[in-house]
């Protein structure tokens, strides 16, 4: 056993002895910069302390709270020999960080098994109230005028038993200025998705940080939390003692992961069979066949998810732009199709994938909220998109998201952030995710005569987002019915694959990891035959329909890279560029057409085909002169009955034109029924 004097000595002669096996005295060059930095704290690597001495380390473990006081002693004593003017300044807050212990305990095996000890935890962050200042030393005033000082331990405000001076054992008042605090701050770190044991909900656990570790992590970062165990009542508003308890984690230090693509190692006959793989002739079909193999049929998808699995690396242009190189892609399928299947099926064989459903499964729906917690504090919380950074965000039930969500999803989708300003809390948290989504049609069954907007209920600006947009029909035919059944008797009687995929599951999650390493760079034939691709649809456009925007020049270059990276090449080649062009080609040819032109035009993804567009300027100009120089809103019976008797309007068009205003955020409704043109200042 140490005694509290001899835990201060050998915590000192580590400090000042511990040497690295290059001969730099460690924590002697890190206490003169901490007072050079004027920093507060000392970092200290878990291993030096046990090669320096392991019976002192193992102690640290097991009675973290008797150590760590003796180790700030330890601090402030070796910090007092290099500047005592600045020690004394922070003895009351100085403190000793252990960073990560050798052996990590699984986030949802603590409990109160391992109450007040020290453990190593790995998780993500997903959620980090606001930062509040906490009492540690409250300075108590009695009414003689005398201070009593208390340290304090707890949520609970401790009063001192009696005025150290004059026996005052009542009254006291807390005197804030000569009082200590610290920041204080609450975050909520969840299981990361590849550590939860299959079928299971991740579990979650709230951590305690204070002083210089707040702010450290934001919500979506990935960490390794080491801190002391503790138990503390569940949060109630009264005094009442309760008999339950939850687990917490009171922090000592906070590493930040750096963002590799995954955890999954890969050894050198895992890179030699991937390589392997890639050389074969057919490697391509090869691994659109791999691609979920328990579904059958869906090769345009699965072609299209096997490069949005693969993604292409962030461009930067000379002049200092970035082109995204997440692809996303938007599946519009009827019920009973695998639209449903397939996403899990990426959440599963992506690194960093996650699998959620548009409503979200918290608070925080798809991007982030602001939510205050039942102690009052205000927690930011992440969303999907934001947790699966650097990753692929799976959503299901896409059209069913939040209203919040729906108004700053195509902001993300571009500019890869979420911008958090509410609450007190200011944020930016990172979003460089790639989307698959699946959105089910508005009348239950894709309706082919009518335009993609009008079959799925999504913000228009929105649609624009996607590289490739699908529709997953479920049409009876004969030939491919009965396939279909074969296949999934087959899967029934063998208990596995009707067809064993060529590159098994785990190879090719590993085949993944490896070919996001590679950068290819576009070839002059691959830029070549994009451009040319690109002139011929421009020029098939006629009065006023567009074919192709830049958006869609964007996505080819991004298809087409991501296609050599899943040949492990570092060049696009020409073919690279034919198979994304055909890629796009069977989106423009489905989704892209205006159903009332029968022609290409792009305008159906912006929600105004040119063969609407009259339309809608008609509509538009009649809401102007029923609104007059007043601007009264407008009523939706009487909209309706003028763009009628312009004989230009059906009823049925009447509602569909105004339905496509309100999305476009052209006309709102002021109340119900009454609309108004939108006005930009
Ligand atoms: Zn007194």
């Amino acid at each position: 056993m140490y005694t509290k004097d001899k835990l201060v000595d050998e915590f000192e002669y580590f400090l000042k002895g511990f040497k690295t096996s290059d001969g730099v005295e460690k924590y002697r060059t890190r206490i003169s910069q901490a007072i050079y930095e004027e920093r507060t704290s000392i970092l200290v690597n878990y291993e030096d302390l046990l090669s320096y001495n392991a019976d002192l380390a193992a102690y640290l473990i097991e009675h973290p709270d008797k150590a760590l006081e003796a180790f700030k002693e330890a601090a402030y004593e070796a910090m007092r020999v290099e500047n005592p003017i600045y020690a004394d300044k922070v003895k009351p807050v100085l403190t000793v960080r252990i960073k990560t212990l050798p052996d990590k305990v699984p986030l949802r095996s603590v409990t109160a098994k391992q109450l007040d000890k020290l453990v190593s935890v790995s998780g993500m962050v997903v959620r980090t109230s606001e930062v509040k200042p906490q009492i540690i030393k409250a300075a108590f005033r009695c009414p003689l005028g005398h201070i009593t000082f208390v340290e304090q331990k707890g949520r609970l405000l401790q009063k001192p038993k009696k005025c150290v001076e004059c026996g005052e054992t009542k009254q006291f008042e807390l005197d804030k200025r000569q009082s200590i605090f610290v920041d204080y701050q609450i975050m909520r770190l969840q299981e990361l998705p590849e550590e939860l044991p299959p079928g299971q909900l991740p579990q979650s656990l709230e951590i305690i940080v204070t002083g210089d570790m707040t702010n450290t992590a934001r919500p979506g970062d990935r960490v390794i939390v080491t801190g002391i165990v503790r138990a503390e009542p569940e949060a109630v508003g009264s005094k009442t003692k309760l008999t339950i308890f939850r687990t917490s984690l009171e922090v000592s230090y906070i590493e930040v992961l750096g963002k590799g693509p995954d955890k999954i190692e890969l050894s050198p006959e895992d890179i030699e069979e991937i390589k392997k793989i890639a050389m074969q002739p057919d490697a391509y079909e090869k691994l659109i066949q791999s691609i979920a193999p328990s579904i059958y049929g869906y090769e345009t998808e699965k072609e299209a998810i096997l490069l949005l699995t693969a993604g292409a690396p962030q461009q930067t242009l000379p002049d200092g732009t970035t082109i995204r190189g997440d692809i996303n892609i938007l599946l519009i399928g009827d019920p009973g199709t695998a639209k449903s299947e397939l996403l899990k099926y990426v959440a599963r064989v992506a690194p960093r994938g996650l699998y959620t459903s548009g409503r979200g499964t918290t608070a925080a729906g798809l991007t982030a909220a602001v939510v205050r917690e039942k102690s009052g504090i205000m927690m930011l919380e992440a969303g999907a998109v934001v947790l699966a950074d650097q990753g692929i965000a799976a959503i299901d039930e896409f059209d069913k998201m939040r209203p919040e969500d729906r108004s700053v999803l195509h902001e993300v989708m571009e500019q890869q952030t979420v911008s958090v300003a509410k609450g007190g809390i200011v944020a930016m948290l990172n979003a460089r995710t790639s989307i698959i989504a699946a959105a089910n049609p508005v009348f239950g069954k894709y309706d082919i005569y009518k335009n993609i907007y009008e079959n799925v209920n999504l913000p228009i600006p929105l649609l624009n987002r996607f590289d490739l947009i699908y529709i997953m029909r479920d049409v009876p035919d004969r030939m491919r019915d009965e396939k279909l059944a074969e296949h999934i008797l087959e899967t029934h009687r063998k208990r596995g694959y009707a067809k064993e995929p060529p590159i098994p599951f785990e190879t090719l999650r590993k085949y993944f990891v490896y070919c996001k390493r590679i950068n290819p760079k576009l070839t002059s034939e691959a830029e070549e035959k994009i451009k040319q691709f690109y002139v011929e649809m421009r020029m098939m456009s006629q009065e006023g329909a567009i074919t192709i925007t830049p958006r869609q020049l964007e996505s080819l270059i991004r298809l087409a890279t991501a296609r050599a990276r899943v040949l492990l090449r570092d060049k696009v080649t020409e073919e690279d560029a034919l198979r994304a062009i055909s890629l796009m080609k069977r989106m423009l040819e489905t989704v892209g057409v205006d159903v009332r032109s029968k022609r290409i035009d792009i305008g159906v993804l912006q929600g105004r085909p040119i063969s609407e567009k009259g339309m809608m300027e008609t509509a538009l100009e009649i809401i102007d002169k029923l609104q007059g120089a007043e601007g009264e809103p407008v009523e939706e019976k009487k909209l309706i009955e003028e763009l009628i008797k312009t004989g230009k309007f059906t009823r049925e068009d009447a509602y569909k034109i105004i339905n496509i205003l309100l999305r476009n955020g052209q006309i709102y409704e002021v109340r119900r029924g009454f609309y108004s043109r939108t006005r930009y200042i």
